[in-house]
């Protein structure tokens, strides 16, 4: 929603005596509310704010739709078997980054305000005061969803992956996964992308573009007749290494939210905990 998978960010045309003109592409963001957001896809457009918004330099068309959004989020009451939030420290409930949050209870919805904009917006209905027995039921719910099937494994993940470059396990994983790049497709915090040119027909034009592109394309390392990453192995260590490591020196933080779309989707069923364990099995060995 915020960070688009295509967009021109700007054109070439040559004017009727010759002269070449560039001129930027113009954002024109709507009002979006999103209507059930999680605590995962809060927590990634926290980190992909960092990237966009708060570098040296701030992504115009990311920031004029971060500014025009309103989210409604709602705490999850079950977690699915993919999701491990909980170990990254980012849900199952929305602590704040949302304008609104709602909790499901036997009895309707418990509405907790997290923004100016959300409590204008609240101002207009009529709703009741929430009872303590409803607190109460909100709190065994949110104690309930904090119990998940997977978890980050317990060490030192951001150090160990540091020394690991060359352990076997990075051959054993890369001869299951197809560098499909689904994984990155749909991790809510992933940002790499190319940048091309697109010719317009008249000859006279042409459009430069961003779109989504993936560590794990072959293209991507591709610089000055050399593609570094040329291997599945190294790519498959790019992507773990980056996010679960180096990402905190970038961000502060990893660069997981624990959301298991990457579980989800891989077509091999590559886990991404179950890879991270590998590394903990291996130097205990
Ligand atoms: S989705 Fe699975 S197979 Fe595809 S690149 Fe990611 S880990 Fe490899
Ligand atoms: S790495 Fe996987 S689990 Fe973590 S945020 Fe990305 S898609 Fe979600």
């Amino acid at each position: 929603m915020l960070f688009a998978a295509r967009e021109k960010l700007w054109q070439s045309r040559r004017s009727a005596d010759g002269q070449l003109c560039f001129e930027t592409a113009q954002v024109e963001p709507e009002a979006v509310a999103i209507i059930g957001a999680r605590a995962c896809d809060v927590a990634a457009m926290k980190i992909q704010d960092q990237h966009f918004l708060q570098q040296s330099f701030v992504d115009p068309y990311y920031k004029a739709r971060r500014d025009n959004l309103f989210i409604i989020a709602v705490n999850c009451s079950r977690p699915a078997a993919t999701c491990f939030c909980y170990s990254t420290g980012d849900g199952p409930f929305v602590e704040d980054g949302a304008d609104i949050v709602l909790t499901e209870l036997d009895s309707g919805f418990l509405v907790k305000v997290q923004t100016s904009q959300g409590k204008v917006l609240l101002e207009d209905l009529s709703l009741q005061a929430c009872t303590e027995k409803q607190v109460a039921e909100h709190e065994q719910i949110k104690a309930a969803a904090s119990i998940q099937e997977k978890q980050l494994p317990q060490y030192d993940i951001r150090s160990r992956l540091r020394h690991e470059l060359n352990n076997e396990a990075w051959h054993s994983i890369a001869a299951k996964c197809l560098s499909c790049g689904n994984c990155t497709l749909v991790c809510p915090t992933c940002f790499c992308h190319s940048e091309n040119e697109v010719p317009e027909l008249d000859g006279k034009s042409s459009g430069h573009y961003r779109e989504w592109d993936s560590c794990f394309s072959q293209g991507h390392s591709y610089i000055h007749g050399i593609t570094i990453q040329s291997e599945v192995s190294q790519r498959y260590r790019q992507w773990l290494s980056h996010k679960f490591s180096s990402w905190y020196e970038q961000y502060g933080r990893s660069g997981c939210v624990g959301c298991g779309r990457c579980i989800s989707w891989c077509p091999v069923g590559i886990d991404v905990t179950e890879s991270l364990a590998c590394f903990e099995e291996r130097r205990r060995d």
